[in-house]
């Protein structure tokens, strides 16, 4: 590629062979599989930021856990993790994919040089994830060298980065993708950048919600995105949230909780063992026993959302919830490929390999799995030349085609205020009459035609994790 010219202004028009949307863990590793596997395809990476983003390279601990299991506890892994899927879905392919390529996805960090925990002896240090006793999982701390490093990795293969872009639009011909529309972050204009293959890579829902946890640069557009292109989404309504201090958002860590505070009125059934097993992880859990000691502490909320709980020491302690990552997404098979031809979907835009809940450290083993299958496979597409074919066959498209205005901040707010009031741990809390009358302000904003682009898709989001019936008839069930 020549300097200075960008996928969008290339010589042969707008188009690319693969085309990654986001550049988180998942997006970076795709576009690197996909690289690898065909050097001389151009590979796009498409982003709202140059530097760190996401959950991935910006998140507030600095720090991210991955399973690792080893070849004799695979079994004991996939078992653990299907067993925390109820009443979401988790699909064994999947599950197994992640004990396949768990130890390479890990050397491929190490070779990175990524700085992870070690014992005295130099081994790697290992620890129980949430929901989970068995110590499988490593951590790496500093996420800006770990950025450096992955960047460094797929700009020194060949992928061209586009930064200052995002994706408003998912180009569908025939049923198939074969580009998406990008807006300037910066201004309103939008192109269109056609490809063989498009992985999306565009992290989860928290975006949302207006205490979240998630990393700078998330837009909350993907489930909006992937549902509009026609793709099935499951468990979109499994978003993990934190207890969080209402102003720093710092976590509260469950071990340290006495959680005996949430049982005010919680009669007998509140035993030890539960609440011994709700000091075991982090987020709030679906279907699982434990889960109704949250459900009692939430309906103990202040009308700003503030409960209260004993903490070390005895010290009186304020919680908020905080949307913090989501288990839902596309569903993909063991290949990254979604319900949609040309379409790839990997990271927390992705789901099947975990189900409502998700062993700590899951999402990064998932993103680095299921991004390098996804590049690979995208890869092969664009190879076939008959996606390439089908793609160059649009032609150039015309330098700001169309306008796709960014969302007014007061949508925004009220979006995110609303989803906040009506959108945790969906299905207990929120019901009503309020809540009703939001869905179907959304359902309104996601149909009408001169709703702005951006506003519908957020909207579709925001209904496939409040799990309202329209996105999931239109996706074809979840
Ligand atoms: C505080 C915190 C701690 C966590 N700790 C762990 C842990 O220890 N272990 C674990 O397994 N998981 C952990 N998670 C979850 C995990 O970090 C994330 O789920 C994972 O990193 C997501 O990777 P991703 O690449 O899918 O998304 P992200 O890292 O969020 O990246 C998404 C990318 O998409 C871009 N994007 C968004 N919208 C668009 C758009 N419309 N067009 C183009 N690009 C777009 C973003 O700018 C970003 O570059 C943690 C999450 C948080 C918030």
């Amino acid at each position: 590629m020549p300097p200075g010219s960008t996928a969008l202004h290339h010589p042969r028009g707008a188009h690319c062979d693969v085309l990654v949307l986001g550049a988180g863990l998942a997006g970076l590793r795709a576009a690197w599989a996909a690289k690898q596997h065909a050097p001389h395809l151009h590979v796009v990476i498409a982003t709202p930021a140059a530097g760190p983003s996401g959950s991935s390279f910006a998140n507030k601990n600095n720090a991210l856990g991955m399973q690792v299991p080893s070849n004799a506890q695979a079994v004991a892994f996939v078992e653990e993790a299907l067993s925390l899927a109820a009443p979401g879905l988790a699909l064994r392919p999947l599950v197994e994919a992640l004990a396949e390529d768990a130890e390479a996805r890990l050397a491929d960090l190490l070779d990175l040089g990524l700085a992870f925990r070690r014992e005295a002896t130099g081994a790697l240090q290992r620890f129980p994830g949430c929901f989970s006793a068995a110590p499988r999982a490593v951590i790496y701390t500093g996420l800006a060298a770990a950025h450096r490093a992955f960047l460094g990795q797929v700009l020194g293969l060949g992928v061209e980065l586009l930064p200052g872009v995002e994706a408003v639009g998912l180009n569908v011909d025939s049923g198939r993708v074969c580009g998406a529309q990008l807006r300037d972050v910066r201004g309103a204009a939008v192109q269109s950048l056609n490809a063989g293959a498009v992985i999306a890579a565009l992290g989860g829902p928290a975006p949302l919600f207006t205490r979240r946890t998630c990393g700078p640069g998330g837009t909350g557009l993907s489930y909006g995105l992937l549902a509009q292109a026609g793709a099935r989404l499951v468990n979109a309504p499994y978003l993990q949230f934190f207890w969080v201090h209402p102003k720093t958002l710092r976590f509260t860590n469950p071990a340290e909780l006495d959680w005996t505070g949430a049982m005010r009125d919680a009669g007998p059934h509140f035993t030890p063992q539960l609440i011994q097993a709700r000091r075991m992880h982090c987020p709030t859990a679906y279907g699982q026993p434990d889960a109704a000691i949250d459900a009692s502490l939430l309906t103990q909320q202040s009308p700003n959302g503030i409960c209260w709980a004993t903490g070390a020491g005895g010290v009186l302690l304020p919680l908020v919830l905080a949307a913090h990552a989501g288990n839902g997404g596309a569903l993909i098979d063991t290949r990254g490929r979604t319900t949609v031809p040309g379409l790839y979907a990997c990271g927390e835009c992705a789901s099947g390999m975990h189900g409502a809940n998700r062993l700590g450290g899951g999402m990064v083993l998932a993103a680095l799995v299921f991004g390098a299958r996804a590049g690979v496979e995208a890869a092969r597409e664009a190879l076939q030349g008959h996606a390439s074919a089908r793609a160059e066959a649009h032609g150039p498209c015309d330098a700001a085609r169309s306008q796709a205005s960014a969302t007014p901040q007061p949508f925004l707010r009220t979006l995110r205020r609303n989803m906040q009031r009506h959108g945790l741990l969906a299905g207990i809390h929120g019901q009503g009459a309020k809540r009703e009358a939001f869905v179907s302000r959304l359902r309104t904003w996601a149909d009408a035609p001169s709703t702005p682009q951006r506003q519908r898709l957020l909207s579709l989001s925001a209904l496939a994790v409040l799990g309202a019936a329209r996105v999931v008839t239109a996706t074809g069930g979840s």
